[in-house]
């Protein structure tokens, strides 16, 4: 694990580069539970400029998570269609229509009640706690997962310490109390748009001094 300097060292340089490079995107203007889940199972597996269009359409069908239950789930299926993975919708139903058996139609606010419902595994849970709940939780998705491996691991202890677990341990650590929201986002957009997996913007990113892979990704 890396030092209490190096972490807020590393905190802080995301910060600041989030400041200056993050994107403006719709649901990062909501903290509705609701909306924040729609977003992120519509993200997974899809790319952001396919899912902007279809994230507002969505949600003007289907404004609530009540407007959501009471659909059917092949018309749902259907709006959802061009998207591709349609378990996706399949799923998000579902959740719906639990969450409306379950807790009166309000997203529960813990990770053990967020991830026994369909298809909601720990990335999701910690994406709701922290994008619509303020809760210090960590997310971990492809891209926050390539940035620390690269940035704390490096290449040639990657394949050793690359253990999800690990992983997982290492992006708590790294959560700055009461920053969770930026924090998270601004590791899904650093690893989305600058420390990309082939073409990572070595050169002028705030973390090469320090990053564990530099100048050899
Ligand atoms: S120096 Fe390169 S590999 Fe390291 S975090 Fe920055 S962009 Fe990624």
């Amino acid at each position: 694990m890396p030092s209490p300097a190096a972490v807020r060292r590393f905190q802080r340089r995301l910060l600041g580069w989030y400041a200056r490079h993050g994107r403006d995107l719709p649901w990062r203007r909501t903290r509705v539970p609701y909306r924040v889940l729609v977003s992120e199972i519509m993200l997974q597996q899809t790319q952001v400029d396919r899912v902007i269009p279809k994230y507002r359409e969505f949600l003007r069908r289907y404004p609530t998570l009540r407007a959501l239950a009471a659909a059917e789930v092949e018309q749902v299926r259907a709006l959802w269609y061009p998207l591709g993975y349609n378990v996706r919708p399949v799923r998000l139903h579902a959740i719906a229509r639990e969450t409306m058996a379950r807790y009166r139609g309000r997203l529960p606010d813990s990770a053990d009640a967020l991830r026994a419902l369909p298809g909601i595994g720990r990335y999701t849970a910690g994406a709701v706690l922290s994008f619509a709940f303020g809760r210090d939780v960590a997310v971990l998705d492809t891209n926050v997962r390539r940035v620390l491996t690269r940035v704390f691991l490096g290449p040639r202890r990657t394949a050793r310490l690359r253990g999800e677990r690990r992983l997982w341990d290492l992006a708590e650590t790294l959560v700055p109390a009461g920053r969770a929201y930026d924090f998270n986002q601004a590791l899904m957009d650093f690893g989305a748009t600058w420390c990309t997996p082939r073409r990572p913007r070595c050169p002028a990113c705030p973390m090469r001094g320090f990053c564990a892979t530099y100048p050899a990704a």
